[in-house]
């Protein structure tokens, strides 16, 4: 169990959507992306995906940025909005299509199902390269191959995208560009080198690194965190009624983040400024010691 080596080279980000006010949740993402972050004195960050307006929360990004600031949680540079990033995604799903990696698809959810009996896409729409008039998603191809990575919480792991979700879309048929494809594009330009973020986004992983492949860009290293659920086993979010993080007093919730991500922090930090508690992790931080799992349940927060 060491501190992890001084790396200049090393550039982590938190990237929340703005669909609502920090949650315990978000704020352990953040928590451990800072940390391991400048453990390693690299940069960090911080990314508003803010590619979904109809998902959105008026005020949200604004307040999520000051709950940040609020906690000690400074982020370097300024920060990237997707909503801002229009024409590159645009441009790189013209190429995909241009490449014949990328096709036009105006499959219903219904139809996907009756003809695969799952969710998986069969490719029904592959070598449409023309765009049709009805409503079209775009979709890009994936290969009938394992992908592989090593995961550094959750070991090594691997997945057949053909066969498990098949060819996945990069613009909706509402024209919106998906996460998948912003996130990839977005980590790339801002030289992202390694993701520390929930473990609900694990499988999205595939796709990432299938994404990356196809338009030659660097693989991140990835490091999954347990994601916390509610009492009946849900993610918190807005739609579970996540209670928002209130400004007032950090301690006790940086205290919590700590201790969930198995850190061990001392007892003379409860109370203290959320500086000195961020210092403390920045100075004591081991990835090794977060909990591996996926999920865990969350704890009174005192
Ligand atoms: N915006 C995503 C979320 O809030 C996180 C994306 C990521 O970290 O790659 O769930
Ligand atoms: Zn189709």
């Amino acid at each position: 169990m060491n501190q992890p080596a001084p790396d200049s080279t090393y550039i982590g980000r938190f990237a929340p959507s703005p669909t609502g006010p920090l949650h315990i949740g978000s704020l352990l993402t953040a928590v451990a992306s800072y940390a391991d972050a400048k453990a390693h004195g690299g940069q960090w960050l911080v990314r508003m995906e803010d590619l979904d307006p109809p998902r959105e929360m008026a005020g949200a990004a604004d307040r999520i940025l000051e709950t940040l600031q609020h906690f000690g949680l400074h982020w370097d540079g300024d920060v990237l909005y997707q909503s801002r990033r229009q024409a590159r995604y645009q441009s790189t799903v013209q190429q995909l299509l241009d490449q014949g990696l990328a096709y036009y698809c105006t499959c219903s959810r219904a139809q996907i199902q009756a003809r695969s009996g799952s969710n998986t896409y069969p490719g029904t729409c592959r070598g449409c390269s023309i765009p049709p008039l009805k409503p079209h998603a775009i979709r890009l191809q994936v290969k009938d191959a394992d992908i592989h990575f090593e995961d550094a919480l959750q070991g090594p792991l691997h997945c057949n995208l053909q066969q498990q979700g098949g060819d996945f879309v990069i613009q909706r048929k509402d024209h919106l560009y998906a996460y998948h494809l912003a996130v990839v594009l977005d980590d790339a330009d801002q030289g992202i080198t390694h993701i520390v973020r929930g473990s609900d986004l694990l499988e999205s992983t595939f796709a990432h690194w299938h994404l990356q492949t196809v338009l030659s860009l660097p693989h991140p290293h990835y490091a999954h965190l347990p994601v916390i659920v509610n009492a009946d086993g849900q993610k918190l979010s807005k739609q579970t009624h996540a209670e928002p993080i209130p400004l007032a007093a950090p301690a006790p919730y940086l205290m919590y983040c700590l201790q969930t991500l198995g850190q061990q922090p001392p007892a003379t930090l409860n109370g203290a400024s959320a500086h000195s508690i961020l210092q403390w992790a920045c100075e004591h931080w081991q990835l090794e010691r977060v909990p591996p799992a996926r999920y865990l349940p969350q704890q009174q927060i005192r």
